[in-house]
């Protein structure tokens, strides 16, 4: 009988030619484990999803109820449903007061797309500046501003008016000016390779946007819902922007994606033309149920506090001849080492020792450590250890 390993390289899309491969039978808390029922700790979280773990009894429960509900009822923005008025509404009130106003979709690319429009229709300008190596989502306006050319190179033309400073670096501030609609960033850079900016560049950054009239956008896709250590990474730096993406854990396992606006500035896409972005999915009531369950988790069961202990223990343990730098903030941080070949021999040796870990699409000589925020030190010791010893395997 064909497997369904042979199935997935024959039917299902490849988008690369060495897929992870890794049948997973099913997933709990901070584990995930295959057909033979083999354990594997999960240091990446589906890509910083997981931040709650798999499957948590709450979103479970939360889930369950929505099914006896309904599923899908209409088009966004029509009827009145209470699962994505109930999580816009403890949205908000976790977030800044100019914060008000939540388009709800069902990707981090699409909480891109729609940002992006959302600021040339307001400011009625077309310049969109990114940074280099940024990662936005994968679709065409999300690609236009993706910091690196080898991923973009063969889908030109792609939006028109995008250019790109360096992120963290303030004498490309002066690139913002009054013909810029937005400025596109990530909080922290993730697909960089966990790049982190100085409170005095992001306070300039906004001062600048402010001052020419230009939407800062934060693409905190990657970096909300605590995993930097606060539970919104601008949280560290004082500062609100006028667009915040989110998406990935933002749906505790489900798909949803948002961008966060002040009433007024979304208010532009009622009328005129009415209708100035459309979804037929977004919010959807069961990952909106799921979503706010997720929320309430990280809120009551205070998982934000300990991401910096947690955080810091890894710093302490991860101590080898081959690691150059432990980067990072909270449990978003990745173990700079020297060639993508060390990186995947690492990642190899960790999966057969039962720790799953990754790298990154702009920095692939770095190992990504983003698990679950429910790990415990037990676990943090216990990875730890996995990973040196796989280090010392190649050295
Ligand atoms: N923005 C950031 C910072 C991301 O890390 C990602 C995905 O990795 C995206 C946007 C795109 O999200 P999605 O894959 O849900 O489209």
């Amino acid at each position: 009988m064909i497997s369904h390993k042979e199935l997935f390289l024959l039917n299902n899309a490849q988008t690369s030619t060495s897929p992870n491969m890794l049948e997973v039978e099913r997933a709990a808390g901070m584990y995930l484990y295959d057909k033979s029922g083999k354990a594997y700790m999960d240091l990446v979280s589906g890509f910083a999803v997981s931040n709650i773990g798999h499957r948590h009894p709450k979103v479970l429960e939360a889930i369950r109820a929505q099914l006896d509900k309904y599923l899908h009822l209409t088009v966004y923005g029509e009827f009145v449903q209470s699962p994505m008025v109930l999580f816009a509404q403890k949205l908000i009130s976790v977030l800044p007061e100019q914060l008000n106003n939540v388009y709800f979709v069902n990707s981090g690319t699409e909480a891109t797309e729609g940002a992006l429009k959302l600021a040339k229709r307001y400011t009625g300008r077309s310049g969109i500046i990114s940074c280099h190596h940024a990662y936005h989502g994968s679709t065409h306006g999300a690609l236009s501003v993706m910091g690196n050319e080898y991923f973009k190179q063969k889908y030109r033309p792609l939006l028109p008016d995008v250019s790109f400073m360096t992120f963290g670096k303030e004498d490309d501030l002066s690139l913002i000016s009054t013909s810029t609609a937005c400025v596109i960033m990530e909080t922290v850079q993730g697909e960089a390779g966990i790049r982190v900016a100085s409170a005095e560049y992001m306070e300039k950054l906004r001062a600048r946007c402010t001052a020419t009239g230009t939407l800062l956008i934060l693409d905190e896709i990657q970096a909300a819902f605590g995993r930097t250590g606060k539970l919104f990474a601008f949280e560290h730096y004082g500062i609100v922007p006028d667009i915040l993406l989110l998406a990935k854990a933002l749906g505790g396992g489900m798909p949803i994606g948002a961008f966060i606006a002040n009433r007024e500035v979304m208010g532009v896409l009622k009328e005129n033309p009415i209708l100035g972005h459309i979804t037929t999915f977004g919010g959807h009531p069961v990952s909106s149920v799921a979503g706010l369950a997720s929320l309430n988790v990280i809120l009551e069961e205070e998982l934000v506090k300990d991401v910096d202990a947690k955080g810091s223990l890894f710093r302490s343990l991860l101590v080898h001849p081959l690691i150059r730098e432990v980067r990072g903030i909270g449990l978003m941080m990745c173990i700079q080492l020297d060639s993508f070949e060390q990186v995947e021999r690492v990642s190899k040796l960790c999966a057969a020792d039962g720790v799953v870990i990754d790298w990154f699409l702009h920095c692939e000589t770095a190992l990504r450590i983003a698990p679950p925020l429910i790990i415990t030190e037990e676990e943090i010791k216990k990875a730890s250890a996995v990973i040196l010893k796989a280090l010392d395997a190649l050295s």
